[in-house]
């Protein structure tokens, strides 16, 4: 995928993002890390156009992440997972393909049943959110990203709110989706899977993008803000 950030910056009661310009082309999977406050959300949120930067650009594939065409192409995964919890795990898929993308019953319900047998959720597919673990929730929010067949994946700490084993569960089941062709953008405190899944990381500090590189910057940071992350995430 192509990013292409220009001279962004973003003000809430004080500036949370300060003029970050930066281009990067040729990664597919794409971690942003950084401690809290250091603007990750702000930054995902605008890349992603569910937010308007206060002034600057984006493009993500040489497309303005503003034109209304760009949210078709993307999916967004939150914190906690966002399904409806009155539809089983199944209806959650087929309702956003019938009404959103004017797909049939039928075949919303093969499109359904794949992305859940994707995500180790064939057993799951009549219940209910409340009635699965956060972990098989999570994976059927994915699942239901993925049945509109985005080009781009957005993930806000997508296991913040699990338990170490459901987010490994989480975690590993994404790692599948690599032989998909999609592009992630991630942010994660899980460094085991950003060192596994990521082939790009931008590490943020008080509003900037302050080191970027293959994962192997982990191992060498070069600046003070980096090596301080590390120690405090380890
Ligand atoms: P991170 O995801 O790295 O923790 P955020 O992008 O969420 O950082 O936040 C960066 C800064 O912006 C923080 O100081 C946060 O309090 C502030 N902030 C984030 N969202 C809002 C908002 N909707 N209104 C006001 N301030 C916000
Ligand atoms: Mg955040």
């Amino acid at each position: 995928m192509k990013i292409d950030i220009r001279n962004i910056t973003h003000t809430y009661d004080v500036d949370v993002l300060h003029d970050i310009s930066f281009v990067l082309e040729a990664y597919k999977s794409v971690a942003i890390i950084g401690i809290s406050g250091s603007g990750k959300s702000t930054l995902l949120r605008l890349m992603s156009g569910l937010e308007k930067p206060t002034s600057g650009d984006i493009y993500i594939d040489d497309q303005n992440v503003l034109e209304p065409n760009y949210k078709k192409h993307i999916g967004f995964i939150f914190q906690h997972h966002n399904l409806f919890p009155h539809l089983s795990l199944e209806e959650n898929i087929t309702l956003v393909l019938e009404k959103t993308r004017g797909v049939d019953k039928l075949t919303a319900k093969d499109t359904a049943h794949k992305y859940l047998s994707l995500l180790h959720l064939e057993d799951q597919v009549y219940k209910k959110p409340r009635n699965v673990s956060g972990g098989q929730a999570q994976r059927a929010s994915i699942a239901r990203a993925l049945s509109v067949d985005p080009s781009t994946i957005f993930m806000d700490e997508p296991t913040a709110s699990l338990d170490p084993i459901l987010t490994f569960e989480v975690l590993s089941a994404v790692q599948e989706l690599r032989g998909l062709g999609k592009n992630f953008v991630f942010v994660t405190h899980v460094l085991s899977f950003v060192r596994d899944f990521a082939d790009y990381v931008i590490f943020m500090n008080e509003g900037q993008i302050s080191e970027h590189g293959t994962p192997d910057i982990l191992d060498h940071p070069r600046t003070q803000a980096l090596k301080d992350f590390m120690i405090k995430v380890k």
